[in-house]
């Protein structure tokens, strides 16, 4: 297993890059510790794949280092950095029986039967494999063949690193939270450093320690998941994490008080703003939001059932701002008041927190 290090990686598919939008990873260094959970989690295009090829190989950087251990391997071929990826459509034999399946990547590196059985039977149990052993790959379901794929990613022990690329695309969706935690325990009795490349954000927040937000080819946070919640650093975070997302709404700030609509918004960190007001917005989940008597006033719209609470949606100068309502507590019609926790409203500009980014 490896620490891994991204040093002011940067990659361009133009040959001859001219400016920042001619890159698909704009310049990024990160540290993933040895033995961690990571997830690498942000919509289509956002350059994930591109990320996950630089560091398997398949890519070759045009700026920046890809360092293993504190060895720059940047330029070495996929084979030498010696990692385990599982993709996301099963890449199986469907000739051969589950077990030499699973056996292949040992055998292959000349590893004595006795320990490949060993192994073999250990993965199988983890997977809930072990009465299909020797079964033909090619009878299963796509579940099935993608637990192999799995298997087969996590059974050697010598690999720097296991990356995974949207492993549970192909899976029912009964059996995605079953394998989600069952990743989450192998991880944690096997200890490798993991990999985990995703669009969903609940599969990243259950798999991963530390959740690395990609948007436009940039990481706009790494976190765990209660920093994502809590600290959302920039307002793509807040509003990629949560169900619903953060609320964003304009706002002005003067002599230190942000202002909505021309009501006054207490806030973390509108006290500390020096800036020129470029893009300024409030942001603030609809966790963070309740009923008031006084406060902004608000036009309800709708309001929606999602079990233990309910989410209503409220308009107020072009903005719609959404609270969570627990199950039993009264919601008013018509036009009210709402009230922000002071303690969890930040505002930001041109997207990014204040006070985290100048
Ligand atoms: P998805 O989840 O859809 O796979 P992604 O987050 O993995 O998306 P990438 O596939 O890394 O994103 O794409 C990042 C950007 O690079 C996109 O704008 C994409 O169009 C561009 N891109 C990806 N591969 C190539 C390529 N071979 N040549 C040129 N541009 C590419």
């Amino acid at each position: 297993m490896a620490k891994i290090t991204l040093q002011n990686l940067r990659h361009s598919y133009n040959p001859e890059p001219k400016g920042e939008e001619d890159y698909a990873l704009k310049r990024m260094s990160l540290d993933w510790a040895d033995g961690g959970a990571y997830a690498l989690l942000g919509p289509s295009g956002c350059g994930k794949t591109t990320l996950l090829n630089l560091i398997s190989g398949l890519l070759i950087p045009t700026e920046g280092q890809i360092l293993f251990d504190g060895r720059d391997i940047s330029n070495t071929t996929p084979e030498r950095r010696n990692i385990a990826q599982v993709f996301q459509f099963p890449v199986i034999y469907d000739t051969m029986t589950v077990y030499d399946n699973l056996a292949f990547p040992l055998r292959n590196r000349g590893m004595g039967e006795a320990e490949v059985d060993k192994r073999v039977r250990e993965i199988a149990e983890m997977l809930d494999l072990s009465r299909t052993l020797q079964n033909r790959a090619s009878g299963l379901t796509a579940d099935g063949k993608q637990k192999i794929s799995l298997g087969r990613g996590l059974v050697r022990s010598d690999v720097n690193v296991i990356m995974f690329d949207e492993p549970l695309t192909v899976i029912d969706p009964h059996l995605k939270w079953q394998l989600r935690s069952k990743l989450k325990e192998l991880h944690q009795r096997i200890r490798r450093t993991m990999i985990y490349v995703t669009h969903d954000q609940t599969e990243a927040l259950t798999f991963a320690d530390q959740v690395v937000v990609m948007n436009n080819g940039e990481v706009v946070q790494t976190g765990t998941p209660i920093d994502l919640f809590e600290r959302p650093m920039h307002t793509f975070v807040g509003h990629f994490i949560g169900s619903p997302g953060m609320n964003v709404m304009p706002c002005e700030v003067k002599g230190g008080q942000a202002t909505f609509a021309g009501h006054s918004v207490q806030t973390v960190n509108a006290r500390n703003y020096k800036g020129k007001g470029q893009k300024l917005e409030i942001g603030v989940r609809p966790e963070f939001v309740s009923f008031a008597k006084t406060g902004i006033p608000v036009d309800i719209v709708k309001v929606a059932d999602a079990g233990r609470y309910r989410i209503v949606e409220t308009r107020a100068a072009n903005s719609s701002i959404k609270l969570l309502v627990p199950d039993g507590d009264h919601i008013p019609v018509g036009k009210t008041h709402l009230a922000f926790d002071a303690t969890r409203t930040q505002i930001y500009e041109n997207g990014w927190m204040v006070g985290v980014r100048p």
